[in-house]
């Protein structure tokens, strides 16, 4: 049994993403998607809240499990059973980063593969930061994430 495990801010999640799952789906067994705390980055969505969004985006969607994690990356795909890590690259500035990331994957885990999905061109620009920018200032992001993001986005910039 194939099983990928796709990590990710997911800050929030984007039609983008949902878009490599359902790819994802189609070639693995299991995908298990899994938010990274990231503390780092200072997300504007607790992580508890980006685990519930992902859930109820993906809810209709096959063979698909939604956990958060804080650990070492190749930690948590040996614990879930995974033997694939899935990213997904956009235009070229994705590129370098997700080529070192690979490699230092391996570096720590040679048994764990690291698998690059494309989106839909629709969707090929498409980022959770553009989308958290153009919802601050008001815009229109229906086009860009699932109606219940939208909704959490409002909320965020409301208050
Ligand atoms: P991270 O902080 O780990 O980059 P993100 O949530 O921004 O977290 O992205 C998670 C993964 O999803 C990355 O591999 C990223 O390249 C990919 N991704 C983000 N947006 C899109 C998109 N619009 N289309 C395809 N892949 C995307």
């Amino acid at each position: 049994m194939a099983i990928a495990l796709y990590p990710g801010t997911f800050d929030p999640i984007t039609l983008g993403h949902v878009d490599l799952i359902q790819r994802a789906t189609y070639l693995f067994d299991r995908v298990i998607i899994a938010a990274a705390s990231n503390p780092d980055k200072v997300p504007l969505f607790t992580l508890e809240e980006r685990v519930e969004l992902i859930r109820a985006v993906t809810a209709e969607i096959d063979n698909v499990t939604v956990i958060g994690f804080d650990n070492l990356l190749v930690e948590c795909v040996r614990e879930h059973n995974a033997s694939v890590i899935l990213r997904g690259l956009r235009a070229v500035s994705d590129f370098e980063y997700e080529f070192q990331l690979a490699a230092m994957n391996r570096h720590l885990d040679p048994e764990i593969e690291t698998a690059f999905l494309t989106p839909s061109e629709h969707y090929a620009f498409l980022s959770s930061s553009l989308v958290k920018e153009v919802a601050a200032l008001g815009g229109e992001v229906g086009d860009f994430v699932p109606p219940e993001v939208g909704q959490a986005l409002a909320g965020k910039f409301k208050s």
